[in-house]
C-alpha cells in the first residue's frame, strides 16, 4: 500500500500529465505558489463554482449574485482591519533559514498529541469490539487522559497569548513544546514577528503612497460596500444573501502543499444579513446547510467535520471551520462565520454613508448582522481531486487509474470512440458527436486501440465512452461503457440522450439539498 505522501505525489503528477494543473510560468522555473488550471481542471473547476452558485443563488429565492471588482478604494481596507490586524505571526528556523506560520507549528503539534489519543482509541476498539464504549474509554484510561491534558494546556495557553497579542510568549510555547524545524530537526528559533498578508501595488502614473491600493485579499468587501446599492436596487427583505465568486490574493508565507494554500486563489462566498439577535440561529442554520451541500459531492462523509475558532477574528462572535481530510490531514476547507455588525459598522463610520436597513416588521432601522459562508474553489478542487483518484489493481495484473469525480462535476461527460478510422466508423461517430455535444462536453478519440483509450478517459474521470462499430452501421445501435464499473452494454442511438442526461445532471444533486 503506498502511503499518503505518496498518493498525494502522485495526484500532482496525474493532475500535471492530464492537464488539470500547470505550476504557474513554468518554462521559467515556475512562480512559487501559483498554478494554473489547465484544458481539464478548468473544466471541473467550472463545474464546481456552478454547482456552488446554483446551490446558493438558483436554490434561495432570498440570495442574489454580485461580481465586484479585485480593486477597491483603499480605506475599505483600513475600515475592514486588513491593514491593522491582517497578518501572520511568523518564525524562522536559525539554521535551515525556513519560515513558519508559529500558529501552524503549534497546531500541528498538538494534532500530533491528538493523533496518539486517536491511536489509542483504535487499538481499545480492536481488542474490545462490540463491546467498545468510547466516551467511557476516554474519560477514564490514564494515557488518554495524560494526553488531552496536554493538549488542552497548549491551546488554552497559546489562546491567551494570541488575545493578549504576546508574541514571546507564542515562541515561548514553540521551545518548551520541544518543536524542532522539521528541515534541520534543531530548535534554533527567532522571535515571533507580525506579517501583513496583503499585496499592494499603485493605481496612476505617479507612485506615491497617496496611489497605493491593495489586491484584495477577501471577496467579502466588495459584497458590504455594495449591500445597499443591492438592497434597494432588488428591494431585498431582510434576511437575505449575497454572492460572490472571484479571485484573492494572499502573501502568504508558507505556501506549500499544492493548490491549497495559494497566493492567488479564488473564493465563493456569501454574506447572510439578518436581523440584529437572530444570528446564531442562521449560524447553525448555513452550517448545516453547507456540511450538507459538502456532504452532497459523494467524498464520504467521514471525510468532514467541523472545527470550532479557538481564537475568534476582531469582527466574528463566533466561528467554525468545515474541515476535509486531505492527503496531508485534515484541514480547512471552508470557514464559516458570524461577522455580527462589524463591517457594515466600520464601512459606516470610514465612509460617512448610512449602511442602514429598515425592517418593516418591527418597524425599525438598524445596521444588519452578518453571518459568512466562504470556500476556496481551489481547496474545494483538491478534496474532489484528491478522493476521487483510485489506483485499482484489475484481474489482469495491471492498474487502472481513474477519477471518480461525481458525474456532474466531470470536465468531459462523455467520449466517443468510433472503432476504426475506416468504413464510414469516424462519419457515424461525428453524427452521435452532434446530437449530444449541444447539452454536454463531449470528446472525440480515434487514436489507439480501445482499450488505451478508455484508460485516457478513466484518468480524466469521464463517465461515458460511447463505441461506434460496424453494426451501429446496421442498426443504430452502439456500445456505452460505464467508468465506475468498467460495464459495456449495447443501446439504441435514441435511447444515449436521456441515459447520459440522468447520470450527469445536477438535478439530483440539488435536490438531495432540501
Ligand atoms: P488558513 O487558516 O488556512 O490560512 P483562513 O482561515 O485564513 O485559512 P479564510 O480567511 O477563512 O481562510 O478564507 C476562507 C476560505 O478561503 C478558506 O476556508 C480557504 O478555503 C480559502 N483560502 C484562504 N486562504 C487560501 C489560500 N492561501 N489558498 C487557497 N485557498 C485559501
Amino acid at each position: 500500500m503506498a502511503n499518503q505522501d505518496d498518493i498525494f505525489k502522485n495526484i500532482i503528477s496525474h493532475s500535471k500529465e492530464y492537464g488539470f494543473i500547470f505550476q504557474s510560468s513554468e518554462i521559467y522555473d515556475g512562480l512559487s505558489a501559483v498554478y494554473d488550471y489547465g484544458q481539464m481542471g478548468v473544466e471541473l473547476k467550472k463545474n464546481l463554482r456552478d454547482y456552488w452558485w446554483k446551490a446558493m443563488v438558483q436554490m434561495h429565492e432570498n440570495i442574489v449574485g454580485i461580481d465586484a471588482s479585485i480593486f477597491m478604494h483603499p480605506t475599505t481596507w483600513k475600515a475592514s482591519g486588513h491593514v491593522d490586524a491582517f497578518n501572520d505571526p511568523l518564525i524562522d528556523n536559525k539554521d535551515s533559514k525556513k519560515r513558519y506560520r508559529a500558529d501552524v507549528l503549534i497546531e500541528e503539534h498538538v494534532a500530533k498529541i491528538e493523533g496518539k489519543i486517536q491511536k489509542e482509541i483504535d487499538k481499545a476498539k480492536e481488542r474490545f469490539g462490540e463491546s467498545f464504549n468510547e466516551e467511557t474509554f476516554c474519560s477514564t484510561n490514564a494515557r488518554v487522559l495524560e494526553n488531552q491534558a496536554k493538549a488542552d494546556a497548549i491551546l488554552s495557553r497559546f489562546k491567551t497569548a494570541l488575545e493578549n497579542n504576546d508574541l514571546a510568549d507564542v515562541r515561548q510555547i514553540i521551545i518548551d513544546c520541544e518543536i524542532v524545524c522539521p528541515i534541520s530537526g534543531s530548535k534554533n528559533w527567532t522571535e515571533v514577528r507580525q506579517f501583513n498578508l496583503m499585496f499592494s501595488t499603485s493605481m496612476g502614473a505617479v507612485t506615491e503612497d497617496s496611489n497605493i491600493i491593495y489586491l484584495r485579499p477577501e471577496t467579502a468587501q466588495g459584497i458590504f460596500v455594495n449591500f445597499l446599492n443591492v438592497q434597494k436596487s432588488g428591494r431585498m427583505k431582510i434576511p437575505f444573501g449575497i454572492a460572490q465568486t472571484g479571485k484573492a490574493f494572499r502573501n502568504e508565507i508558507v505556501a506549500r502543499q499544492f493548490i491549497f494554500r495559494m497566493r492567488e486563489f479564488e473564493q465563493m462566498e456569501m454574506q447572510f444579513f439578518v436581523r440584529p439577535g437572530t444570528e446564531m440561529e442562521w449560524y447553525n442554520y448555513w452550517k448545516d446547510a453547507r456540511i450538507k451541500w459538502h456532504k452532497s459531492l459523494g467524498m464520504g462523509n467521514e471525510n468532514y467535520r467541523f472545527h470550532d475558532h479557538l481564537k475568534l477574528a476582531h469582527y466574528a462572535n463566533a466561528a467554525c471551520d468545515i474541515e476535509f481530510n486531505f492527503p496531508f490531514g485534515f484541514k480547512e476547507l471552508e470557514g464559516i462565520h458570524s461577522r455580527t455588525d462589524f463591517d457594515l459598522k466600520a464601512h459606516e463610520q470610514f465612509s460617512g454613508k448610512k449602511l442602514q436597513y429598515f425592517d418593516p416588521e418591527i418597524n425599525q432601522n438598524y445596521v444588519p448582522y452578518v453571518v459568512e459562508t466562504s470556500v476556496g474553489l481551489d481547496r474545494l478542487f483538491l478534496s474532489v481531486l484528491s478522493k476521487a483518484y483510485t489506483e485499482e489493481k484489475l484481474e489482469d495484473g495491471t492498474t487502472r487509474i481513474a477519477l471518480n469525480i461525481p458525474a456532474f462535476l466531470a470536465p468531459i461527460k462523455v467520449a466517443i470512440l468510433p472503432l476504426l478510422k475506416k468504413d464510414g466508423l469516424p462519419e457515424k461517430a461525428r453524427e452521435i458527436m452532434d446530437l449530444l455535444k449541444f447539452d454536454h462536453a463531449c470528446t472525440f478519440d480515434e487514436k489507439d486501440t480501445i482499450g488505451k483509450r478508455y484508460r485516457r478517459q478513466d484518468a480524466i474521470g469521464t463517465p461515458f465512452c460511447i463505441t461506434i462499430d460496424h453494426q451501429t452501421l446496421e442498426d443504430n445501435t452502439v456500445t456505452i461503457r460505464h467508468r465506475d464499473t468498467m460495464k459495456q452494454e449495447r443501446v439504441a442511438i435514441e435511447q444515449l440522450q436521456q441515459i447520459v442526461e440522468e447520470k450527469v445532471s445536477l438535478k439530483k444533486a440539488l435536490k438531495s439539498l432540501n
